[in-house]
């Protein structure tokens, strides 16, 4: 990830002392982008692309990937272009539409971003597609898995004792699947709303459709009588459209500039 986007005080303390290393691990504070909201960082990046990919295999491994190969394309071409308009440089993005009806959309650190078939019923258009995409670039852009796993009591503990392994891909597994307790907290659902509204503009995506998408997810929620996976750890349809909302005025003008 670009040092840019991401503040290491430790890591350019270092460098500015004249050592000529980077600690591998480095745990403390960092940056989000667009924001600027300090996070609490316990896991370095290397950890969580390591523990992203090993739950990213899990997941492939009990999940069929979609057969629909246009579906599958659209999945990909948005999302790389989504990925590309975020800035954010050395991570290996992948996008992948998997063959499950539960409308869902998850983020796994080092770019891995699924999105059930399902979620094409919710997401109609392409700018709505782009708004869940770009919703999950966020999150990855936000490093909101490790900063999540930084406050799981169970994580600080593996940390302290042999590292991290399998309990923390469990983790990453139950946050991308809804199963488990463990999901982003509030704030990290609003930033990913808003750094999303600002990468689909830069993108060229309209981030009006951004309402209609929660107001579609909204509608399938009383439909269904509860609440679809993505809804269970994405709560408050009504309250994160007033934000978007209010967020437009400053992302219309970089859409227009990039249309
Ligand atoms: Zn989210």
């Amino acid at each position: 990830m670009a040092a840019a986007v991401i503040r290491r005080p430790l890591a350019r303390a270092a460098v500015l002392a004249g050592l000529a290393f980077v600690p591998a691990v480095v745990a403390g504070c960092a940056q989000a982008p667009v924001t600027g909201r300090e996070q609490l960082m316990l896991i370095s990046e290397e950890q969580a692309n390591q523990l992203g990919a090993e739950a990213w295999q899990q997941i492939k491994a009990e999940t069929p990937v979609s057969q629909d190969s246009a579906a599958q394309n659209r999945v990909q071409r948005m999302g790389e272009r989504i990925a590309a308009a975020s800035g954010a440089e050395g991570i290996d993005w992948e996008f992948v539409l998997f063959e499950d009806e539960t409308p869902n959309a998850f983020a796994l650190p080092g770019g891995k971003i699924g999105v059930n078939s399902g979620m094409l019923k919710i997401a109609r258009t392409d700018d709505q597609l782009a708004t869940v995409l770009a919703h999950e670039v966020g999150h990855v852009v936000a490093r909101h898995p490790s900063e999540q796993m930084s406050q799981s009591a169970a994580i600080q503990t593996a940390l302290g004792a042999s590292g991290i392994g399998d309990e923390a891909v469990g983790q990453l597994v139950q946050m991308a699947t809804g199963v488990g307790q463990l999901s982003f907290s509030r704030a990290a659902e609003a930033e990913a709303d808003r750094i999303g509204l600002q990468y689909m503009a830069r993108a060229g995506y309209n981030p009006e459709a951004a309402i209609a998408l929660w107001q579609n997810m909204a509608a399938a929620t009383a439909e269904a009588g509860q609440p679809p996976e993505f809804l269970s750890t994405h709560p408050n349809p009504e309250h994160r459209i007033e934000n978007i909302r209010a967020a437009l005025t400053e992302v219309m003008p970089v859409y227009r500039a990039n249309i």
